[in-house]
């Protein structure tokens, strides 16, 4: 039966009054399983005047109270932790335990926004001059709003509004719509947990929905992920409009494989990592740099593994559309000449039906001029590159446009602290395929995979969704 997924204004399930609808698809079975409208500019007005209306009186609740309620929401988070999954699953397609996952380190964002008391202290300097102090202050910034990628429906927005509900902002969601339905979920849980009526707010919808959003005068900051092309355009017209921004977009991850590697267990670090939730991850590696002597071992022991990977435990590619797009990057990898040692458009999973399955696929001897390199896929496809040292391997990664993940398997302290210190990306991981920073660092990606100053979470994240103000005082 389907059932139109509504909004979230002022604490309550509302329908928009928009004619634009899209399907939402259970990924695993191809099947439509409800819709969504897609807000227009006098829904998103709606929903901004909700959290502009709340503002005040958030603003002026203690942080204390408002981490209170935040620590409600985390335990709420961790009570409903499985049938959350089991939401994400249904929409998203990836497995419960992989979903399960990406809301632990959605609830660690939490835990780390229920410090925000503590992270909130400003400065005090006594007696800068004859009788007089100065301190600082970090202030809330308004409404802000946040727009989503499909991959993480639940860990990505919860890189957002709790750090900025914890700041004293209130907050307008614009989830994915493909996805909406975990946030309507946690809006549900927020006000189980006591949030005030109108300080989270959700809209869902496209590109026309995020630019109501990001032009509304009421909006005083935005934050974005997803991929590169629309976090430029996010980028670019919030800072337009005179909005803070913050835009994160997509990522070609790289993990260098030196000569020294333990060879089976970088190849088995490199399954997960490359074809968990069947690539679409923006922390996945994409690309294998074999160093030297490393390439026919590595090439080898990945087409071996992957051989065994079973598809439904990767998961389905979100659409129909992105799996042709998928394999379209595969065909046109076999024309430009590299070396397809294992092709996921034979793989069908088992049971598949009509889901949008694709198996995993390997190429070798790629090079730095191939599609499959230079494009970001968003799915289950590996290229390995061969180097003939670690400079080579550094050089080629810091020419790559995008800078979000990057890994290197080594035995040696010396060449991975030369490759942390030289490297040109965000995350970096040593024997670690995903380094994705704890909540209490910050997430964020360099190059075409950051628009703006500050990322998410950690002590960015406080900054990003404050503005600091200086007092000087005299009192003799
Ligand atoms: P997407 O860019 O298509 O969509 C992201 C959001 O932007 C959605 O809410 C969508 O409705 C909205 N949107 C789409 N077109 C728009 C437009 N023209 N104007 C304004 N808003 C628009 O991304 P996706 O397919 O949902 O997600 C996959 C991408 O997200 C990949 O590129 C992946 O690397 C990236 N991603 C990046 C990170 C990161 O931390 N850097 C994390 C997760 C995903």
């Amino acid at each position: 039966m389907n059932k139109t997924v509504p909004m979230w204004i002022n604490g309550n399930a509302v329908e928009s009054c928009s004619t634009r609808h899209g399907d939402i698809y259970n990924p695993a079975s191809g099947e439509v399983i409800r819709t969504v409208a897609f807000a227009n500019e006098a829904d998103v007005d709606r929903a901004v005047v909700a959290a502009a209306t709340a503002f005040p009186a958030w603003r002026e609740t203690s942080s204390l109270n408002r981490a209170r309620i935040l620590n409600r929401f985390r335990d709420l988070l961790q009570k409903n932790h499985e049938s959350l999954a089991r939401l994400i699953s249904e929409e998203h397609g990836k497995t419960v335990s992989d979903a399960m996952g990406s809301i632990q380190r959605g609830i660690e964002v939490v835990e780390f926004a229920v410090g925000a008391p503590h992270l909130l202290k400003g400065a005090f300097s006594e007696n800068v001059a004859h009788d007089i102090d100065c301190h600082s202050v970090l202030q809330p910034l308004g409404v802000c709003a946040g727009a989503t990628p499909f991959n993480f429906p639940a860990m990505v927005p919860l890189w957002m509004f709790p750090m900025a509900l914890a700041c004293g902002n209130t907050f307008v969601l614009k989830p994915s719509e493909k996805v909406p339905s975990a946030s309507m979920r946690m809006a549900e849980l927020l006000k189980e947990a006591g949030l005030p009526d109108g300080v989270l707010n959700i809209v869902h919808g496209d590109g026309e929905t995020v630019d109501a959003l990001i032009s509304h005068p009421a909006v005083a900051a935005m934050s974005f992920v997803g991929s590169t092309a629309v976090a430029r355009h996010i980028y670019e017209t919030a800072a337009r409009h005179g909005k803070r921004v913050q835009a994160l977009g997509g990522a070609k991850n790289h993990a260098v494989v030196a000569p020294d590697a333990d060879i089976e267990a970088a190849a088995d670090a490199l399954m997960s990592a490359a074809f968990g939730s069947a690539g679409q991850r923006c922390m996945a590696i994409s690309a294998v740099v074999a160093v030297g002597g490393a390439g026919d071992a590595i090439s080898a022991a990945l087409t071996r593994k992957a051989r065994q990977l079973a598809s439904a435990d990767m998961g389905p590619i979100i659409s129909a559309a992105q799996r042709e797009r998928v394999r379209t990057a595969i065909a046109e990898g076999v024309s430009q000449g590299a070396s397809l040692m294992l092709d996921g458009r034979e793989q069908a999973a088992p049971n598949a039906g009509n889901g949008f399955f694709l198996g995993p696929t390997i190429f070798d001897n790629v090079t730095a001029e191939m599609s499959i390199y230079q494009r970001e896929i968003f799915g289950p496809v590996l290229v390995v590159l061969r180097v003939a040292s670690i400079d080579d391997a550094i050089a080629l990664v810091n020419r790559n446009p995008y800078g979000n993940g990057v890994a290197i398997f080594t035995k040696s302290g010396g060449a991975a602290r030369r490759f942390e210190n030289e490297i040109e990306v965000g995350m970096v991981g040593v024997n670690v395929a995903i380094p994705i920073p704890m909540a209490f660092y910050s997430f964020g990606g360099w190059k075409s995979s950051l628009f703006g100053d500050l990322s998410m979470h950690g002590m960015e994240g406080v900054y990003f969704y404050t503005r600091r103000k200086t007092i000087t005082s005299r009192w003799g």
